[in-house]
């Protein structure tokens, strides 16, 4: 994965802090925040791993970004 956070730009192959696994039928889905303060929700399978969605940094209200 080569991604990054739009945010703050961290690697999204790096997880900066993992909040919670769940085991789903599909593999794993990993709710994780990242360095900028954003949640993303990562579904994890036999094919790797992908971003479901990204929310926004919640350090900093109001930022249009
Ligand atoms: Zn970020």
């Amino acid at each position: 994965m080569t991604s990054t956070c739009p945010h703050c730009g961290w690697p999204d192959s790096q997880l900066f802090r993992v909040v919670s696994r769940h085991a789903t039928a599909a593999g794993l889905t990993v709710w994780a925040r990242c360095a900028c303060g954003s949640l993303q929700v990562r579904e994890v399978g036999a094919a790797g791993a992908r971003i479901v969605s990204r929310g926004r940094p919640d350090l900093v209200p109001g930022c249009p970004a």
